[in-house]
């Protein structure tokens, strides 16, 4: 991730103290036997190539690194009701130290009401509140977007041995993720069509791990083959760069028993119009959702809130008010095309898996060979993907 990071802030300390796992290697197939690709910590020489940490964790390690700083606050544990904004006017007429209520009634404060019946005045509202905004919704700014026609079951599963490796394969209804998260258990995110989701999510739980383990190894097609030489028809990829086949395919550790209970979301992509407007700045989901397949969506948040925290910084350094508009701008300018790139690859993918049709089959398993026989472009598709490096993937 650029910028920002748990480290920076100091809130990595309160993660390492919860669940969490890294993991040194990545695999990724698809059901028609056609391609693989395997990535390992070691193809950039690194001991790991990501950690998964679960929302949950991630947001109490955030709140615990919030509360324990020396940083004036005061945390309201409220739901926002409404938001009112009253027109600039200029400030004459007051007494050298304006009240927060002349500061509303003159457009210099924002007026939050919240469900505790507290009232919170600030030069700028940051909306944090995921794809459902609130704050979006009171400040009127429109999204565009559309929904998946697919749901994603999540829970945790657990394995008779330890698992190093994210997977993920691609099957005809969407993709199914194994992630590790530390010890002998993994979360499974998978994406399937609504009535199909509904189904395993109520099926006993003896048939979903019989169902997992299906998904994951001969359900749908074959095992992909190991090729341990440049794929044939495929030499106007290689050009100068390096060959290598050392990354043998390999199939997950079996599902011995569901941990947890399934939930179930509906998937869409949602884009807000706007990042900004005055005294208020989107970030994370309420700015942007995308389809889970890559697991960018809490990478791209981040990159929001380093973007949006320099651009702070610079006001205030200027000594500019950092509701205004033009000063928020700049965040806008910096994040929108990167979100929108991320989201049209995002999108991309969905589409290529969304349609069983031989030509493209072939053209998905090219794909599938070039990200694993070529090493700069494995190189950067493993930066990427462990939020290193922002798109293009190619420059
Ligand atoms: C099935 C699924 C799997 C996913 N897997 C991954 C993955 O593997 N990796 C990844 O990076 N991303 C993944 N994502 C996406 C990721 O969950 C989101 O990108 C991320 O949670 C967005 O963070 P956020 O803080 O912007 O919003 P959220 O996590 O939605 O948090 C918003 C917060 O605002 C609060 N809130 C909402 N309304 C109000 C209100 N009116 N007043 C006060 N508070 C309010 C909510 O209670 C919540 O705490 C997945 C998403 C789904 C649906």
């Amino acid at each position: 991730m650029d910028g920002l990071k748990h480290a920076d802030i100091g809130a990595w300390k309160y993660i390492e103290e919860q669940r969490h796992a890294y993991f040194d290697k990545m695999q990724v197939w698809d059901y028609t036997g056609l391609g693989y690709t395997r990535y390992n910590a070691k193809d950039v020489d690194q001991d790991i190539l990501g950690c998964v940490v679960e929302n949950k964790v991630l947001q109490s390690s955030q709140l615990s690194c919030f509360q324990e700083s020396d940083l004036q606050k005061t945390i309201y544990p409220a739901r926002l009701n409404s938001m009112d904004m009253l027109p600039s006017s200029s400030l004459t007429g007051l007494g050298e130290v304006p009240s927060t209520t002349d500061l509303f009634m003159r457009g210099r404060l924002a007026k939050l009401e919240l469900s505790d019946g507290n009232n919170v005045y600030a030069k700028l509202v940051v909306g944090a509140d995921g794809s459902k905004s609130r704050v979006r919704e009171l400040a009127g700014i429109k999204t565009t977007g559309w929904n998946y026609s697919q749901n994603a079951i999540i829970c945790t599963v657990e394995h008779s041995v330890e698992n190093f490796t994210a997977w993920q394969r691609f099957l005809p209804n969407g993709p199914i993720a194994l992630l590790p998260i530390g010890d002998k258990f993994s979360n499974i995110v998978w994406t399937m069509d609504p009535t199909e989701a509904s189904d395993r999510k109520t099926m006993s739980e003896d048939d979903f791990i019989k169902a997992v383990n299906d998904a994951l190894d001969y359900g749908y097609g074959p095992h992909p083959e190991t090729t341990t030489s440049s794929p044939g028809g495929l030499s106007w990829l290689t050009g100068d760069v390096t060959i290598s086949g050392k990354e043998r395919f390999e199939t997950p550790p079996k599902v011995v028993k569901l941990s947890s209970e399934r939930m179930m979301f509906p998937l869409s992509l949602k884009h807000a119009k706007d990042y900004v407007s005055k005294r208020v700045a989107l970030v994370g989901d309420s700015a942007h959702t995308v389809h889970p397949l890559a697991g960018q969506g809490v990478n791209l948040g981040f990159a929001d809130a380093s973007a949006l925290s320099k651009a702070i910084a610079e006001g205030i350094a200027l000594g500019t008010d950092i509701g205004e508009t033009n000063l928020l701008k700049r965040y806008e300018a910096e994040r929108k095309p990167a979100n929108i790139a991320m989201m049209a690859v995002l999108d991309g993918i969905q589409k290529m898996y969304a349609v069983n049709f031989g030509p493209l089959n072939a053209f998905r398993a090219a794909a599938f060979h070039g990200a694993h026989y070529i090493s700069p472009l494995k190189k950067r598709i493993i930066s990427y993907a462990s939020g290193d490096q922002s798109l293009p993937l190619f420059s």
